[in-house]
């Protein structure tokens, strides 16, 4: 390892992997990163995970695309022989900026012309910075004509977010992970710290040795069980069943805060009604714990000064996730474990800038700031900011995106062509057999990323972008922490930074419709930089320097109006993190939200009954186990980044599938040996690992391997409200033999 004494300069940015938002210093020799420190950063203290301490030589990975790439006439987008990475397979030719931009706006203008705005939609990334996402979102609205924009929110915590804006007003965490260092009780449900969000795990484990109790809940027991005072090893799919039995014990028990709920909730009634029914007793035989375990927990709950709930994708990647999420919303509130120290609610937010890429307005619903599309005042107050008639009609979301892309050509709503930025939906969507279908039927794709993805290997152009350890910009973290990170180097050969390209797409395609002024937003919204229908926002003509990203910053800022109105792009160079809401030059932030009250029209968190649904597909006769797909310390999501990193992939390098003994020995299967794992959807050949925690009947996959992609067999029902996928339950064969 070099030392920092040793390194020709040293640049402060954010790791790029998980939403717990690690600050960092990349130790920079020659024009490669040779090593990367930890910062004391709000959310990390100096700490790293080994993704954030080893997973940086991606960037310099030979396999990074450095010239814009066109598919070859008559190459058919085939996903049969699937490339390996860094091979394309003889399917592009190489070209100059200015042919591929020309190919790549003018075809998506041409289908908005000839078919209408309906025709286009776009994936930004959660990869990306704050600026990006905003700029993308308003290329989408304002140059496609239509809120047909989302990104991999969808595919972790829509739900999540749904049960939160209908419940307490606000799609982000009341409490920061840290502030685990003041509750008594850590409720952990459907989430793997230790893999998924490793600094923030380490706050858990510093609270349990200082007495704090954890209750791990989750069908699958994690490493974070070994530090936990009681393990719900619950059976998957039954959470409202587990969770209406915690309530129905906090009521009937009289543990219930009954001042909270008479002046900060509604709707209590009709919970109270609900729960009846779910006594611990009637529950335990059908989500598997002891009913006297059960009571146990929701008195600790109810008792203690403080407890706080820590959530992840095992809630919200059901058909039921938006019903999982109203249930912990539920347990808080009747409990009173809400809006002080140690307590509350917290969706561990997965990508590093998920929470902001939804904050900028990358989804189809909303515009930046949760501001509903359909919204009239927030509608009209957004045509006026960006001069450009929008549709107020939400758009669709990433798998009903892939449905329309199949649509018939009757249809007046069906895709055509798609741009999609740091996004990998060929690895990520489920169903991936309709989804790379979906995709290689677009009449035009247009992709930009660093590598030649599963994704971009079905383009019809490929824009090389730039990593993230070469671009100044923000994100924010699962903490509603804005976060800078300063650019470090440049990008590889002819990359360019994705700012950059979304611009020329931009400039090229035009308005969907003419700009016109009308009057100016409201008083008091529209700051000293004036409105963004000046020569910068509507000519697309931002500069390509850091003053370009700190003008998109600040145009943001505005669109956002109160929420990060005291964080100036000043202010973040002073002090690299700010938290939100913050909302002047001199608030220091809201780490603990809901204090007072709730942002809902009433002030009040609206409870919302939530009943047992089953999942989409339960297991049978003929597909006996369930599959439960997730991710793992080493390896970031589809693997794009992580797997061409040098000492990440040498710990990980293979996909294997998780079973626990009792499961192997029935089926007369080795660790090491190999499996095929078929769902009616598709199947892989995959290595099987002896792994306790994962319950008997279930078998636990990671979606970042290309030569085993999990999402080959995952089912693509959505829960109706969070429209998110069923990624955690599907019913699969387990075979011994395949060819892995
Ligand atoms: Fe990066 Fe997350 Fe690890 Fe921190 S915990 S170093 S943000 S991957």
């Amino acid at each position: 390892r070099i030392g920092s004494q040793q390194v020709d300069r040293q640049v402060d940015s954010v790791c790029p992997f998980c939403g717990v938002g690690c600050l960092i210093t990349y130790n920079v020799k020659d024009e490669k990163i040779v090593s990367v420190d930890g910062r004391d950063g709000p959310a990390n203290h100096g700490r790293l995970c080994v993704k954030g301490r080893f997973g940086f030589d991606y960037a310099h990975h030979p396999q990074r695309l450095t010239v814009p790439l066109i598919r070859k006439p008559g190459v058919p987008k085939d996903f049969g022989d699937a490339p390996r990475p860094g091979d394309w397979g003889g399917a592009f030719r190489e070209a100059t900026w200015e042919e591929a931009l020309a190919l790549a706006a003018g075809k998506l203008k041409d289908l908005r012309d000839t078919h209408g705005s309906k025709a286009l939609a776009g994936f930004g990334s959660a990869k990306g910075s704050n600026e990006e996402a905003y700029l993308f979102q308003k290329l989408v609205r304002t140059g496609f004509g239509s809120n047909n924009v989302d990104h991999c929110t969808r595919l972790c915590h829509a739900s999540s977010v749904a049960a939160l804006l209908e419940g307490v007003g606000s799609g982000a965490v009341s409490n920061q992970v840290n502030d685990v260092e003041h509750a008594d009780l850590i409720f952990v449900i459907g989430s793997n710290p230790t893999a998924n969000h490793p600094v923030a795990a380490t706050w858990m484990k510093n609270a349990a040795k200082r007495g704090a109790k954890i209750v791990l809940a989750d069908p699958r027991v994690t490493d974070i069980g070994k530090h936990a005072w009681r393990t719900l090893q619950f059976k998957a799919d039954t959470d409202v069943a587990m969770l209406n039995a915690l309530i129905h014990t906090v009521i009937e028990e009289g543990l219930v805060d009954e001042a909270f709920v008479r002046e900060r909730a509604s709707n209590f009634e009709a919970l109270r009604e609900n729960v009846k029914g779910y006594s611990p007793e009637a529950m335990a035989p059908i989500c598997g714990i002891p009913a006297e375990t059960l009571r146990e927990v929701a008195r600790a709950f109810a008792t203690a000064k403080g407890a706080m709930v820590l959530w992840g994708m095992g809630v919200s990647q059901h058909v039921h996730g938006t019903d999982n999420a109203r249930c912990l919303i539920a347990l808080v509130t009747v409990t009173g474990q809400i809006g002080k120290p140690g307590s509350g609610l917290h969706p561990l937010r997965g990508q590093n800038n998920v929470q902001g890429a939804s904050d900028a307005g990358l989804i189809p619903m909303m515009f930046p700031n949760y501001q509903r599309v359909d919204d009239a005042a927030a509608h009209a107050w957004f045509e006026n900011f960006w001069g450009v008639p929008l549709d107020a009609t939400p758009g669709y979301t990433v798998v009903e995106i892939m449905h329309k892309a199949l649509a018939p050509d009757s249809d007046p709503h069906k895709i055509r062509g798609m741009y999609i930025m740091g996004e990998n939906p060929a690895m990520s969507d489920p169903d991936l057999n309709h989804a790379r279908h979906a995709l290689a039927s677009l009449e035009h794709l247009v992709v930009q990323d660093i590598f030649m993805t599963e994704t971009a290997w079905l383009a019809d152009v490929v824009l090389p972008a730039s990593a993230w350890p070469e671009k100044t910009g923000t994100v924010s973290n699962t903490d509603r922490m804005v976060q800078l990170g300063l650019r470090a180097l440049n990008p590889p050969g002819e990359a360019k930074p994705d700012l950059w390209i979304i611009q020329q797409i931009a400039r090229r395609m035009g308005p969907h419709a003419p700009h016109f002024v009308s009057s100016l937003p409201p008083e008091g919204a529209v700051r000293a930089l004036g409105r963004p229908g000046g020569a910068e926002g509507l000519d697309w003509n931002y500069q390509g320097d850091e003053s370009g990203v700190a003008a998109v910053y600040e145009e943001m800022r505005q669109a956002m109006h109160a929420a990060i109105s005291g964080i100036s792009w000043e202010r973040l160079q002073r002090e690299s993190s700010v938290t939100y809401p913050c909302l002047s030059e001199d608030d220091p932030g809201q780490p603990i939200v809901f204090v007072d009250d709730f942002p809902t029209a009433d002030g009040r968190v609206k409870l919302v009954p939530a009943d047992i649904i089953p999942a989409d597909e339960r297991p049978d006769a003929q597909y006996p186990f369930v599959l439960i797909t997730g991710r793992q310390l080493e390896h970031w999501h589809t693997g794009s980044m992580t797997r061409r990193a040098t000492v990440l992939d040498a710990l990980e390098p293979m996909a294997t599938a998780s079973m626990n003994q009792g499961d192997l020995d029935a089926l007369g299967l080795q660790a090491g040996d190999v499996v095929t794992l078929r769902s009616r959807r598709g199947e892989v050949a995959i290595h099987v690992r002896r792994d306790d925690g994962t319950p008997a009947g279930a078998v636990f996959v990671p979606f970042a391997y290309y030569e085993a992609a999990a999402n080959l067999m995952t089912n693509a029902a959505l829960d109706p409200f969070g429209k998110i996928p069923e990624f955690k339950y599907c019913a699969v064969q387990v075979l011994r033999g395949g060819t892995p």
